[in-house]
């Protein structure tokens, strides 16, 4: 046998600069299940019709509807969006690597700031495009570094607004005036995931630009305050030719029947959406206060209007400390060496009782009276 015969199929050098997702671990050491709070998953699960709905789905023979008619209907009724330039994928993810894989190819950029959505980063590899990291702001996305980062080979921006995993919002005049300074030629992907959590009078003006502009779309989720992340729906809207594009490479059966019928019920239970609101601004402001009065002991909380938290360890006690003692208090938490913030630990807001344990080992940690 020559060399040539013992030649295998290699995987594309964008696709091998890829490393495969590493989920937060959900059991301890000693092998103990641990209380996850490392997905950003809404504490108080689903909404109960959404649940019903789902359930109700019988015949799980034939394939769903292509188009997603019912629940994009829905969509637009609740966001007062023309349903035909809205498109369903499995999950925002899959929207926001068509983005890109849409837009960007080979010898173009994929520009978003530090510190932003890991998805970002594979959706700009995937389609054999540059990636290129923008600096912060101490941890917030920072406008004026965006735009001097833009080049002639910029065809798509990604910010996630609020931030994961900063949790650090962009207020509208800022959302703006980076839509001012993009060539009208550079799409760009406002990536909403966490907009339900915004108070009600906040409103980082993604969806107008979207409907007022050639090169802007808006991605949304069920998976975060609707508590739909096993079903995998996410929706995405802007002028129509953004998406015609993303129709056209979609999966043609992307997104499950149960998962049609679950979101269009989470929709109609508002009162589920302002529960899991409320109850997260009441949390994630205690357990904010907790970590701030540990600042002495060099933990820093970045002030967050998503569903999780933040904190910084840039004192003795290191992440890694910490996120071993929170997981022998038995909870997972989320540590992300892998994208520059090994001095960090992310936080999901759980149930009340949940964060003050937490807050009770970092105080027991850092030699305070827990
Ligand atoms: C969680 C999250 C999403 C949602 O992903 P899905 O695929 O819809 O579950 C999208 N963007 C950001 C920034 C997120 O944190």
């Amino acid at each position: 046998m020559t060399d040539a015969d013992q030649s295998r199929p290699e995987g594309k050098p964008w696709i091998m600069g890829i490393h495969a997702y590493v989920p937060g671990k959900a059991v301890s050491a000693d092998g103990t299940q641990l209380i996850k709070l490392s997905a950003n998953e809404n504490p108080l699960g689903t909404s109960e019709a959404a649940h019903a709905a789902r359930k109700a789905v019988a015949d799980s023979a034939e394939y769903p509807d292509p188009d997603a008619r019912e629940l994009r209907l829905k969509i637009g009724e609740v966001h007062g969006l023309d349903p035909a330039r809205i498109v369903c994928g499995t999950g925002s993810d899959e929207l926001l690597n068509l983005a890109a894989q849409g837009f960007a190819g080979p010898s173009d950029e994929v520009l978003f700031s530090k510190f932003s959505f890991s998805v970002y980063y594979i959706a700009a590899r995937r389609c054999g495009a540059t990636p290129v990291e923008a600096p912060d702001n101490d941890y917030a996305t920072d406008v004026d570094a965006l735009l001097a980062a833009v080049s002639d080979k910029t065809s798509v921006v990604f910010l996630a607004n609020p931030n994961n995993p900063t949790g650090t919002y962009l207020p509208r005049s800022e959302v703006k005036r980076l839509h001012a300074g993009l060539p009208s030629d550079v799409l760009l992907v406002v990536d909403q995931a966490y907009a339900e959590y915004l108070e009600a009078d906040e409103d980082d003006g993604g969806m107008e630009l979207a409907m007022a502009h050639d090169n802007v779309l808006v991605t949304r989720t069920f998976s975060k305050i609707y508590g739909l992340a096993g079903e995998r729906i996410g929706w995405a809207t802007g002028a129509p030719h953004l998406i015609d594009v993303l129709n056209r490479i979609r999966g043609p059966f992307n997104v499950t029947s149960s998962g049609q019928a679950a979101a269009a019920a989470a929709l109609d239970d508002q009162e589920f959406v302002s529960r899991s609101r409320d109850h997260n601004a009441q949390e994630l402001a205690r357990f904010t206060a907790a970590v701030e009065a540990l600042g002495n002991h060099g933990l820093r909380p970045i002030p967050s209007k998503a569903n999780f938290l933040l904190v910084l360890f840039e004192g003795a006690v290191t992440a890694e400390q910490a996120l071993n003692a929170i997981s022998d208090a038995g909870y997972a938490v989320r540590h992300l060496p892998g994208q520059g913030l090994p001095n960090a630990l992310r936080i999901t807001i759980g149930h009340r009782a949940d964060m003050d344990q937490i807050a009770a080992t970092l105080r027991a940690l850092c030699g305070e009276r827990a």
